[in-house]
């Protein structure tokens, strides 16, 4: 279970999956935190699996080190890892200071991520920074960078044109391809649109919702299925988790059925009536699954289910 504490973020990736940025919000209540992190425990006992992410977790290090506090007074066990994208490194007493905080704090990992589309915000200099301090403190075993072969030089992506910037990020994604959902399904589509509705037409979500292999849950206590992000199946502030893991039945909610049995393909009918253009190629099932989400949001419809506003705006 990935605990998302924000949608704020200091950067605003071209690939992220929830639409982050400097101008979104929320921050989850250590309330939400804990009963989600307890909920997890209840069902999956010593095989439950708790990251925090976001957003940016280091932007609220104090509450995020309350919470830690909190879970560690609860009993509630390891986290198995922080992620970051380091924004946040820039003077190494302060790394070492909040490094071992966590460590003292039952986390096990540190995920940096780092790659053209991260880059394109923080600065190397800092990320190799935390990256070195995290080795030092923690040992290399204990600190992930998304991706490892980044790190090697400065792609000096900040300076780069559109069109540099393309070539990176094209060349990223075949080597570490992402779902395109979130603000990936935006500007990234277009380079790997290649298929048609028709292709896309037979595939069902039914091993995308049951074979998820977890779940995330946003600061507002929304809960997504696997990273298919900006999808509702329930909100843990109105039912515990263990409840609605429960009741889990996609066939029986609105969408969810459409998404299960037929795929995004099913929604386009009802789309293409008010007005929704189809585009000839689209890159995936869960590209055409983001731009009828996206369409059916912008008309205020299905919010129940199509939310929160921070993966649409
Ligand atoms: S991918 Fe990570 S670092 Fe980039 S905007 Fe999203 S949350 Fe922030
Ligand atoms: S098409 Fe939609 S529901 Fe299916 S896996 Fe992709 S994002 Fe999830």
């Amino acid at each position: 279970m990935g605990l998302l504490l924000t949608y704020k973020c200091p950067a605003a990736c071209t690939f992220c999956y929830y639409k982050c940025g400097p101008e979104k919000g929320g921050l989850m209540s250590i309330e939400t935190a804990i009963a989600a992190w307890r909920g997890l425990k209840t069902l999956a006992g010593e095989s439950a699996k708790i990251h925090i992410t976001g957003g940016e977790p280091f932007l609220y290090f104090e509450h995020l080190a309350k919470l830690l506090e909190k879970a560690a007074k609860l009993g509630l066990g390891t986290v198995d890892m922080v992620e970051t994208n380091g924004f946040w490194a820039d003077k190494k007493n302060d790394i070492v200071e909040k490094l071992k905080f966590l460590d003292a704090h039952n986390v096990k990992k540190l995920k940096i991520s780092y790659d053209p589309f991260h880059a394109e915000f923080v600065p190397y200099n800092k990320v190799k920074l935390l990256y070195e301090t995290a080795c030092e403190v923690l040992g290399p075993q204990r600190v992930l960078v998304r991706w490892q072969e980044y790190l090697e030089k400065d792609l000096s992506v900040k300076n780069c044109s559109e069109d540099e910037k393309t070539v990176l990020f094209a060349d990223s994604l075949k080597n570490h391809p992402c779902r395109f959902t979130g603000r990936a399904a935006e500007k990234l589509t277009q380079l790997f649109a290649n298929k048609e509705v028709e292709k896309i037409a037979k595939q069902v979500c039914q091993k995308s919702f049951l074979a998820a292999k977890g779940i995330h849950i946003d600061p507002y206590g929304n809960i997504f299925s696997g990273v298919c992000s900006g999808i509702i199946i329930g909100n843990i502030n109105e039912k515990p988790l263990e409840e609605i893991w429960r009741d889990f039945n996609p066939t029986k909610k609105e969408v969810l059925n459409v998404l299960f049995n037929e795929g995004p393909a099913g929604l386009l009918e009802k789309a293409i009536k008010q007005g929704y253009q189809k585009s000839r190629l689209y890159s995936g099932k869960c590209h055409l699954c983001t731009a009828l989400r996206q369409f059916f949001f912008d008309k205020g419809q299905l919010l129940q289910i199509i939310g929160p506003e921070d993966c649409y705006i």
